[in-house]
């Protein structure tokens, strides 16, 4: 799909919204906290920006943000009964809608002193995405985004889940095409301007083989080991990329 530049500026402000509640979020973060609180928060950008939740409701999921901590890797429930401990790391999933068009963009924060190897985990997964953000030009290809994103998390030691991917984002959250952040053995279509994606490595201590828990929506590491996850939505603009939800 390509995207207008009206429909891009509307992203944009989308995105912006998303940011506001990355850094509220992260700002939050520290132990005592459950992830109940965190999705307060988020919930209140929401409403001063009037914005509207994208996750809210979305397949019955009954929050605005997902909080994902230690070794879940993506689409936690928020909950009351979810408590930060130091030394814990939490990823959280944020989206909002601005007339219509959808921002998508999560992290993983530390919860005061975590271990080195949790530290690494942190820093080789968003370094993953960015590079994987640096080939989103004209005349490359979508798989070359994964491929990026699979070379840096396995020089580390490290491993990308393979069942959950990134997508194109655009009036609605999910949209076709999917984008693996792994280089799946063809090239994808070409890169286009006005494309917009977002691009989520979640990437694991151990092997990538994921689980679902009972509630439906929780994926964990099958290993136990830990998951980290970041992401954000990005146009492809005549000059290269241009990340929307950067705080
Ligand atoms: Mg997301
Ligand atoms: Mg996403």
């Amino acid at each position: 799909m390509i995207r207008n530049p009206q429909e891009i500026e509307k992203m944009r402000r989308a995105g912006r919204v998303v940011a506001e509640m990355i850094e509220k979020t992260r700002a939050a973060i520290r132990p005592g906290i459950t992830t109940d609180d965190l999705d307060k928060v988020a919930r209140a950008v929401i409403h001063e920006r009037g914005a509207r939740s994208n996750f809210l409701n979305y397949h019955g999921f009954p929050a605005t943000i997902c909080t994902s901590p230690n070794d879940m890797i993506v689409h936690g429930i928020p909950s009351k009964n979810c408590v930060l401990h130091e030394g814990d790391i939490i990823s959280v999933d944020c989206g909002a809608i601005i007339e219509g068009y959808h921002g998508d963009a999560a992290y993983t924060a530390p919860v005061g002193e975590i271990s080195k190897e949790a530290r690494r985990l942190l820093e080789v997964t968003e370094a993953s995405l960015w590079a994987g953000i640096e080939v989103m030009r004209v005349g490359n290809r979508l798989h070359d985004i994964g491929r990026e994103v699979q070379r840096v998390a396995e020089a580390a030691g490290f491993s990308v889940v393979r069942k959950y991917v990134g997508h194109a984002i655009g009036t609605a959250m999910h949209e076709e095409p999917q984008v693996p952040n792994y280089w799946p053995g063809t090239p994808g279509p070409k890169l286009k301007v006005g494309n917009v994606y977002a691009i989520e490595p979640m990437v694991n201590v151990g092997e990538p083989d994921t689980i679902e828990l009972d509630d439906g929506w929780s994926v964990m590491t099958k290993d136990g080991l830990l998951s980290a996850h970041f992401e954000h939505s990005i146009a492809i603009t005549e000059d290269g990329p241009e990340v929307l939800t950067l705080p």
